[in-house]
């Protein structure tokens, strides 16, 4: 076998290990540079791809070549130094216009199913944060009504959720295309259901819903006290789930932190698999930004791309954000910015987060969070559903800004400096034992630095 075939056999079975997206970010322009005496040098394109393919890849990359080569006794990877074309090239590549994006994402939405096909799994990379989630949503995908059902994927504002759950929808779509399928966001869902009441058509409206395989209702926080909606949601559950039809939830939160929900349906959201998707982690926010820069066909250069990995951390869409205001240069100027000229482009999304985030919106995210009026929750109020909220609070801007005791107290309605102190204390002590508690809080901080 020459080390070109040994390569290519080697990377034919490593795409059925990991995700495309991840194998097109760390595999791409990767070939064996050298093959002697059990040694493999893998040439790769750059640092990144080698951290990454050395401290993730190494040991299956090791067992398939191995496999291949029965004398293999180590696997090393280096970074080839650009020749002058290569990187000619590099330079070259992006200058494609592309289609105005509205225009182009309306286009893709599905009448009947409202499925964009845009969000897929080959284009959905996959790290540590988000690793249960996709794996449950992939199986569901595959067999749908039997494994996990319901699936109920919540986590934070831009981390994929949306994604994932159309993911699902169009993999079906592509396997089995005679299923019904129908993705809808919750308030759409609401609005249905109201409009046929007024309009005396809900029978129409319910035998729509009960005929489908497959459900897909996005961002079920917003059924909060809409006791029609539950309703109409618990019966069309009941009768999809009986015969054997999956439905897929979403929210920005665990069922049992979803206020004025009728208990009969958080216990339907919780009666099958839920999965959480909490923050990404840097190497794959890299892989990120690498990748939906390669989809656009843009190669951005390591710093910047890693520059903005470190300082986009929360949000996936304003990852996302800074691409696109990447790609502009990039078709405005046929050339890669500068890492000056790309924190320039960058200097409205990425903010050192001390900067912006502020009392009052912690204050705001905890009350949004908990349901309650800003006011409520500032007020001297004893009731247990706006005190612990508050302490919450108070814990937060401690621990997000490093505020005093007295400036937590005085924020507070003028409260003591003891009562913020005990607040802390207090939170601090259940974070020990709840572990809901320590993800709710986990939630709340995802939405200080989301928005
Ligand atoms: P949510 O529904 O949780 O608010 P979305 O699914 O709308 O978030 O994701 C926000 C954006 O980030 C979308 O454009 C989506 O394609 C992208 N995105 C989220 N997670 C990933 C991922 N793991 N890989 C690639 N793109 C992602
Ligand atoms: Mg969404």
């Amino acid at each position: 076998m020459t080390k070109e075939e040994l390569w290519q056999a080697t990377l034919a079975q490593l795409q059925f290990q990991i995700s495309p997206a991840n194998f097109a970010t760390w595999l791409k322009n990767t070939y064996i540079f050298s093959q002697k005496e059990g040694q493999v040098l893998v040439s790769v394109p750059n640092n990144f791809s080698k951290e990454w393919l050395e401290q993730k890849y190494n040991k299956l990359i090791f067992k398939i070549l191995r496999s291949l080569q029965g004398d293999l006794k180590e696997v090393s990877y280096a970074v080839e130094r650009q020749g002058v074309k290569q990187k000619e090239a590099a330079l070259r590549t992006p200058t494609l216009p592309q289609e105005p994006q509205l225009e182009f994402q309306e286009l893709r939405v599905d009448k009947s199913t409202n499925l964009n096909s845009r969000y897929g799994f080959s284009n959905f990379v996959v790290g540590p944060f988000n690793e249960l989630a996709h794996a449950a949503s992939t199986a569901v995908a595959k067999s749908p009504g039997s494994v996990y059902n319901p699936l109920f994927i919540y986590g934070g504002t831009g981390l994929g959720k949306t994604h994932l759950l159309q993911a699902v929808g169009n993999q079906v779509a592509k396997d089995l295309n005679q299923k019904k399928i129908r993705y809808m966001s919750s308030e759409r869902f609401t609005s249905g259901v109201v409009t046929s009441i007024r309009n005396r058509t809900i029978d129409t409206f319910r035998s729509s819903w009960r005929e489908l395989d497959i459900l897909i209702l996005d961002d079920v926080q917003f059924l909060t006290g809409k006791d029609k909606t539950q309703e109409e949601l618990f019966h069309t559950f009941n009768t999809l789930y009986e015969r054997g039809k999956q439905i897929i939830f979403s929210s920005d939160r665990p069922p049992k932190a979803i206020a004025a929900l009728e208990e009969r349906l958080r216990s339907r959201f919780e009666g099958g698999m839920l999965a959480d998707i909490s923050s990404p982690d840097f190497e794959t926010r890299m892989a990120i930004v690498k990748s939906k820069a390669q989809e656009r066909n843009v190669e951005v250069p390591d710093e910047i791309a890693s520059y903005i990995a470190s300082n986009i951390q929360r949000n996936i869409r304003e990852l996302e954000g800074a691409i696109t205001r990447l790609i502009a240069f990039f078709q405005l100027n046929s050339r890669a910015p500068t890492l000056q000229e790309a924190k320039g482009l960058l200097k409205n999304v990425i903010q050192a987060p001390s900067k912006f985030v502020t009392p009052k919106r912690i204050i705001q995210a905890v009350s949004e969070f908990y349901d309650l009026k800003e006011k409520e929750m500032i007020a001297a109020s004893r009731k247990q559903e706006v005190v612990r909220p508050r302490q919450v609070a108070m814990y937060l801007l401690r621990g997000e800004l490093r505020s005093s005791y007295p400036f937590i107290g005085k924020r507070f309605g003028g409260k003591d400096h003891t009562t913020a102190i005990y607040a802390c204390s207090k939170i601090e002590k259940e974070l020990q034992a709840s572990e809901s508690l320590v993800e709710e809080i986990n939630l709340i901080r995802q939405r200080i630095y989301s928005v």
